[in-house]
């Protein structure tokens, strides 16, 4: 006899999600977790109002190694079923722009949703709970530090290495490893870049300035804002980006989109204006001063030869840059890869190999784009892995 059916290790989005789910079906529930607190990164998500979800959580918004391995997940407990679950709780929300979903009263009212779900389907929950070891001889045998506990099934949902200051570890791939289980390349993602070549250091009194660009990188393509930082460049357009961007990549910026640069440069070939003034209509001043900087300098006429200013109005739209590293785990908000999605089943969440062992949230090989997407994919994900542990 089992002391559980159910251990889910992990007090986040996904672990709590998939206990209340377990619960509601009768089984016997324990949620384990080293933190202090249940839901750490839910109560900072979003800066405090926490981007719950996006309207539009299509599978789209995900990378993966199979990126069709979300859609079973996203379409059983949609963004649509978790607002229905704020909704009976009387939390108010707040749509922002591209759909994203935030909570008007805070963070903390999804905590305590979720604390008082958790309760309602009988979960136990064990904070300071730092795990010794997990082995398996048919049940799962969860070792602590004050004894070892038993249960039929075991649901990981011990998040990724972003954060490592709120209880990041790595006991999901180490666990995975030990049971055989692949694993992808972990690398932080949703993450500020950091910029060391020459023309950056005319950059490094530009922190704070915001431009709104279109970043690409690859087939990837984000249309909002580039913002300067101290070490190198941040902002929504540039966090988006960096999920997809891998060292040594270069990144192109089109500091102008849909603007006709061609035109409007060399409609200035008669006239006696610099061309810091043409691109200080459109651009911050102090970074067409440091942009100008390395191409001429600002008080370069406008007029031009046509073939100069072709070039100009072509580097507007693909000025390119390579970054030298991310901030690392400790400022990314999310981690890129995880247990290999072909180690489980979608339907499910579990391992193909290890009965009654699920994976569910962030360890899996599942990462969304900013906006609500990642505790969509943990909602969904911890749904599903509580139907059927
Ligand atoms: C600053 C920041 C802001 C964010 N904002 C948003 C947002 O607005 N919208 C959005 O969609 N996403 C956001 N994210 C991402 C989102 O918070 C995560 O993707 C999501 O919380 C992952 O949920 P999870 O349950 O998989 O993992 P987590 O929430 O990380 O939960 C994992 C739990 O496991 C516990 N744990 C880990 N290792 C062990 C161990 N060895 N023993 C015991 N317990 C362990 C941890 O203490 C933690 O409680 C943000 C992330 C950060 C860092």
């Amino acid at each position: 006899m089992n002391d559980f059916d159910v251990i889910v290790i992990g007090a986040g989005a996904s672990g709590l999600m998939s206990a209340i789910e377990a619960g509601k079906r009768g089984r016997s529930v324990l949620v384990l977790d080293h933190n202090s607190r249940i839901g750490e990164k839910i109560r900072i998500s979003g800066g405090g109002r926490c981007n719950f979800t996006n309207r539009d959580s299509s599978p789209g918004h995900y990378l993966s190694q199979n990126p069709h391995f979300c859609k079973s997940a996203l379409s059983r407990f949609t963004s649509a079923d978790f607002l229905g679950l704020l909704a009976e709780h009387r939390i108010k929300v707040e749509e922002r722009a591209h759909g994203q979903m935030f909570c008007a009263g805070g963070a903390k009212s999804v905590v305590d949703m979720l604390e008082r779900e958790a309760r309602a389907a009988n979960v136990l929950i064990r904070m300071e709970s730092p795990l010794v070891d997990v082995h398996r001889d048919g049940a799962f045998r969860v070792r602590l530090s004050r004894g070892t506990l038993t249960a039929a099934s075991l649901v990981v949902a011990s998040g990724g290495l972003s954060y490592p200051k709120l209880g990041a570890t790595d006991f999901a791939r180490t666990l995975a490893v030990r049971f055989g289980i692949g694993v992808t390349d972990l690398r932080p993602g949703l993450v500020p870049l950091i910029l060391t070549g020459t023309e950056t250091e005319a950059f490094r009194n530009l922190s704070g300035i915001s431009i709104a660009s279109v970043v690409r990188l690859g087939r990837a393509e984000f249309r909002e804002n580039v913002l300067f930082t101290h070490r190198g460049l941040s902002g929504p357009a540039i966090l988006q980006a960096s999920s997809y961007w891998k060292e040594g990549q270069t990144l192109e910026i089109d500091l102008l989109p849909g603007a006709d640069t061609r035109a409007l440069l060399l409609g200035q070939q008669g006239t006696r204006r610099t061309l810091f003034a043409v691109l200080a209509d459109h651009l911050p001043r102090r970074f067409v001063e440091a942009w100008l900087d390395k191409r001429g300098g600002a008080k370069m006429p406008a007029a031009l030869s046509t073939s100069k200013l072709e070039r100009l109005a072509e580097e507007l739209h693909h000025w390119r840059l390579r970054p030298d590293a991310t901030e690392g785990f400790e400022k990314a908000e999310v981690t890129v890869g995880g247990i290999d999605t072909r180690e489980l089943s979608s339907q499910t969440m579990e391992s193909r190999k290890v009965p009654g062992l699920y994976f569910a949230g962030e360890c899996v090989d599942v990462t969304g784009h900013l906006g609500g997407y990642n505790l969509q994919w943990a909602w969904s994900s911890g749904w599903t892995a509580g139907r059927y542990a």
